[in-house]
């Protein structure tokens, strides 16, 4: 992922958990893919859903990271020239953005409940899209707006999806390329409730905060087309993008807030020390020839994207670890 430009890569985390084995595996190779190359790293906490998001778990994201020996050049502890770097306090800066693809004629407000959206007739599930949104509410005349409002429904705020194909070369998940459409179809960019989706906060924080390379799990790989749309109609340089294998438990389920052994917490307070996971990590990555205890810093020499992309797209941890890691 080299640039001719000055490489700066984030750490993203959503408040909305303890960190685990998975997180700190993504986390880990986003820290080693922008140390590599030079580059600067800010950590934001996505505490953009006020129903999920915790301020101690902020916290404990902070500590957590620390402990494994990552660092950062900026973020809320450290501050730096493009804060906040919390995303509860941009929200002028989504509105703002919202406003101005708005007076551009690229959103429109849909007044369609869950229901009737899970309801439509052999509705496809795409990702963490669900059901692909069919247009209902991109041609609603100003007087059957005028009527939904006064029926007390809410909208959320949908992007007018143009219909070119995003392509883009993901450093380890090779090159991809996709429709809106095949994505989801015109998608929220503000809930009915007035909470800024993800897909709008991620795009105007990487945009703002100059972000040039963005490192995260293979689960997001659905989002990007989307948010290639917003960087493209926002006005924003896109990132690259290095989408990474999933940490799985041994039967192959993604590595989540249900496997309460394998946070960071749980495993300090068993005993295992930082080095261990880190080593354990760097190991399943293919960075290392045996999981021995090692700093992050260890790992940068043999680190690069090409071996990540001889790994499967499951990386499966076998079962035990958590004593396997305290020995
Ligand atoms: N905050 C998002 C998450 O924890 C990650 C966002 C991103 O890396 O684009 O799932
Ligand atoms: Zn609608």
């Amino acid at each position: 992922m080299n640039a001719p430009y000055p490489i700066r890569g984030r750490l993203a985390p959503s408040p909305t958990g303890f960190l685990h084995l998975g997180n700190a595996w993504a986390f880990l190779l986003a820290w080693l893919a922008c140390r590599k190359d030079g580059g600067t790293l800010i950590l934001r906490m996505e505490d953009i859903d006020p129903d999920r998001s915790r301020a101690d778990y902020a916290d404990a994201i902070i500590r957590d990271l620390r402990w494994l020996g990552l660092d950062w050049d900026e973020g809320p502890d450290v501050g730096g020239p493009c804060g906040p770097y919390v995303q509860s306090e941009r929200l002028s800066l989504y509105a703002e953005a919202l406003d101005r693809l708005a007076s551009e004629g690229h959103t429109y407000p849909c007044y369609c409940t869950r229901k009737e959206l899970r309801t439509l007739a052999g509705a496809p599930h795409v990702g963490d899209a669900g059901a692909a949104y069919p247009g209902t509410c991109r041609t609603l005349s100003p007087e059957r707006r005028a009527e939904l409002e006064a029926a007390g429904r809410r909208p959320c705020v949908r992007l007018r999806c143009p219909e070119a194909a995003y392509a883009f070369e993901d450093a380890v998940a090779g090159p991809r390329s996709a429709t809106l459409e095949a994505c989801g179809g015109d998608f929220a960019l503000r809930r009915s409730d007035g909470v800024v989706a993800y897909q709008l906060a991620v795009v105007v924080d990487d945009g703002l905060m100059g972000v040039t390379q963005v490192v995260r799990g293979e689960d997001l790989l659905v989002s990007t087309p989307r948010q290639l749309a917003l960087f493209d109609l926002l006005g924003f340089r896109r990132p690259a993008y290095m989408h990474l294998p999933l940490l799985c438990d041994p039967e192959g389920e993604r590595l989540a807030k249900r496997h309460a052994g394998l946070t960071l917490a749980s495993l300090r307070d068993a005993g295992v020390a930082p080095a261990a996971v880190v080593g354990y990590l760097g190991h399943k990555a293919g960075l290392l020839e045996a999981a021995v205890p090692v700093h992050p810093r260890d790992l940068l020499p043999a680190f690069a994207p090409a071996r990540l992309r001889t790994l499967p797209a499951r990386v499966r941890i076998e079962a035990g670890l958590a004593d396997t890691l305290r020995t």
